[in-house]
């Protein structure tokens, strides 16, 4: 027989995971159930491509969230050390507004773009559409699905012309204002940022031949969830060698609402001519008994492709489930439950997950384990950058940064009050479009009387100083110009605010973040991008939707709220959605290594009433044998 030495950065996997971590050139697809070892084959994969002299410079690997990128950087460091800082490790957002930060003025936007989020998206469609027909947030959801399957403004006016309703006609209108005032603002909001990079790479051959020689090696984790507008992108990015390495489990694939379509993998193998299939077979996760009641689950989808899965982890305990009166015993229970868990030393805190189908269903644990006083982290809660403080703050630098973000205008104008009511602010906006001007070099001109004359004069003042400077300090320092200059916590304390300390602990944290950076473009960008999260407190129990528990693994797992309703959610009304509903609850069980507990109360608040709810129909379809008293 043969002797094949493996490198030592792969000696440790498996022979699935082998093959596909040598296949370095041309593109290659590995579809595999939860726990098989994907993401640790990437890293391997990449670990062992710079062990070999590829230059890490070259490789792109995009993952779903900033923590899972620092993740993935960190695991190949172990491998590799120092030469893993020069990976490009990111989300295809982040990608996006890098590469249009260098290369925007192609497609005739400032570099220095404002990245709006769904707030400052708000304001404007309330702006354009002033008669309030329709909610603006739902506004919003339309015309981002319509750039999800890139229908431009004037395709959806023609489309909405011919067989539209009355909603549609009036949706493609606002779209057409609305691409055209962030274009005004030198803004663009999330989609934009991929559809534009989209566009710049399919216009403009010399960019494209750029990007494309910078990074020859692509890695995707997670691309059941990817649009297929995001394969586009991944296309365009792969150039004509295509060593792209993507990773999917289509049973895993929960982002239907943003897009994401299971049948986008059936197509790539047209996409990339050439593509070789792999599979990986043996979860290194859980027990048998979880690996086992999870995947009876998953076979009542229809819509799946066969996977084997087998582990020689243990047997294992048994799955429980819970049923209690309503949701405050569901509470406590569990909290007596971690306490008993965590007593002798067995696990800790920072062992313990609890996952719940929407956010606000984590109130009531939140306030049993307060009253227990256990730590616990809600991961990935209200996002740091939606504070009041932090919008005040930071609208400013925006403002430096970009004066022709009006979002920003308005914000910073208001704080502190400055006497600049809604007419003076409709003559400020007048003048910036008819002149062409921007939001800080107009305001000496605009020619206000009385109290508004002298608080813009004032704001003027201060704004074309802080321009001048903002280059010129390090973000930290912009961050305590900001807050030093305008007084803030001065006005923090006149508006007499209740919770106060924790405004002031904010900016604090605020300070750190902005210390973790050199530039001022890449502090933004990763503001509005959404993912800088307060700070972790370290060994405690970790809250978090089912949606932000994906790629994540904890030795106990508690799903909340088992209920027909919250999971399959009420919203979910054809096949397809319970399945994606299915698929949602796979998850949750399949993070779990070594105890899965789920429980559910009989009673649940609903707009204010308690109501009977019955027990989610996912229980019922885990084979019996797997859950305590059931068999
Ligand atoms: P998910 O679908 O949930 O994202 P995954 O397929 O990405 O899961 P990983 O997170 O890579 O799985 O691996 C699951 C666990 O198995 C991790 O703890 C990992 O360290 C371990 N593991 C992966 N491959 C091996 C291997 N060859 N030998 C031993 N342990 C492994
Ligand atoms: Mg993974």
């Amino acid at each position: 027989m043969a002797i094949t030495t493996v490198h030592p950065t792969i000696a440790h996997l498996n022979k699935f995971q082998l093959e596909p971590a040598q296949h370095i050139n041309g593109p290659l697809f590995v579809l595999a159930g939860p726990g098989s070892g994907k993401t640790n084959l990437i890293v391997s994969r990449a670990s062992y491509m710079i062990e070999k002299g590829i230059d890490p410079l070259s490789m792109l690997m995009f993952t779903f969230t900033k923590k899972a990128a620092n993740e993935m950087r960190e695991r190949v460091h172990l491998k590799v050390g120092p030469r893993a800082n020069d990976l490009t490790v990111s989300t295809y957002h982040s990608f996006c507004s890098r590469l249009l930060r260098k290369y925007a003025n192609y497609l005739g936007y400032e570099t220095n773009f404002t990245i709006y989020d769904t707030d400052d998206q708000i304001s404007t469609i309330k702006k354009i559409a002033k008669d309030g027909m329709f909610k603006p947030r739902d506004v919003i959801n339309e015309i981002s699905s319509m750039k999800n399957k890139n229908i431009t403004p004037q395709k959806a006016l023609e489309k909405a012309q011919y067989e539209g309703t009355a909603k549609d006609k009036y949706v493609a209108e606002v779209y057409k204002q609305y691409q055209k005032e962030l274009k005004e603002q030198n803004a663009v909001d999330f989609d934009d940022l991929i559809l534009l990079s989209i566009l710049l790479l399919r216009t403009q051959p010399e960019v494209k031949r750029e990007v494309n020689q910078r990074y020859r090696y692509l890695f995707c984790d997670e691309t059941q969830d990817s649009s297929s507008r995001d394969l586009d992108l991944i296309k365009l990015l792969a150039g004509d060698d295509m060593n792209v390495c993507l990773i999917a489990d289509d049973d895993q694939s929960i982002y239907a609402f943003r897009g994401a379509d299971i049948n986008e993998i059936l197509k790539l193998k047209a996409r990339f001519k050439g593509l070789k299939v792999y599979t990986l077979q043996q979860n290194y996760r859980s027990t048998q008994t979880i690996v086992n009641a999870a995947r009876s689950l998953i076979s009542h989808n229809e819509q799946s492709y066969e996977k084997e899965l087998f582990t020689e982890n243990k047997v294992g305990e048994q799955l429980m489930f819970i049923d209690t009166q309503n949701q405050s015993q569901e509470a406590s229970y569990i909290s007596t439950l971690i306490e008993a868990l965590t007593q002798n030393g067995t696990y800790q805190y920072k062992d313990i997950a609890i996952l719940y189908r929407m956010n606000h269903l984590s109130r009531s644990i939140e306030e049993a384990l307060l009253q227990k006083q256990v730590p616990y982290t809600v991961v990935g809660g209200l996002p740091f950058y939606k504070r009041r403080e932090i919008k005040d703050i930071m609208s400013y630098i925006r403002l430096a940064y970009n004066p022709l973000d009006r979002e920003a205008f308005e914000r910073a104008i208001g704080v502190p009050k400055r006497g600049v009511g809604d007419k003076s602010l409709e003559h400020i906006h007048a003048y910036v479009r008819n002149r062409a001007s921007n939001y800080i070099d107009a305001l000496p001109n605009t020619d206000l009387r009385g109290k508004a004359k002298k608080g813009v004069e004032q704001f003027y003042t201060f704004m074309e100083k802080f321009r001048e400077e903002l280059y010129t300090m390090a973000p930290k320092d912009i961050v305590l110009y900001v807050v030093h200059g305008i007084k803030y916590i001065d006005l923090l304390v006149e508006m007499d605010e209740p919770d106060m300390e924790t405004r002031v602990g904010n900016l604090d944290e605020l300070v750190n973040i902005a210390a973790s950076y050199d530039q001022v473009d890449e502090f933004l960008e990763n503001l509005s991008l959404n993912v800088e999260d307060a700070e972790q407190i370290e060994n405690s129990i970790n809250l978090m939707t089912l949606h932000a528990s994906k790629g994540l693994e904890f030795p106990i797992i508690i799903m909340i709220g088992n209920n027909e309703g919250i999971i399959p959610s009420w919203r979910a009304d054809t096949q397809a959605s319970i399945e994606e509903e299915r698929r949602l609850h796979y998850v949750g069980m399949t993070r779990a290594k070594e105890i899965l507990i789920l429980t559910r109360p009989k009673m649940v608040m609903n707009q204010g009433r308690s109501q009977y709810q019955e027990e989610s129909r996912f229980i019922g379809e885990i084979d019996p044998q797997y859950i305590r008293g059931r068999s």
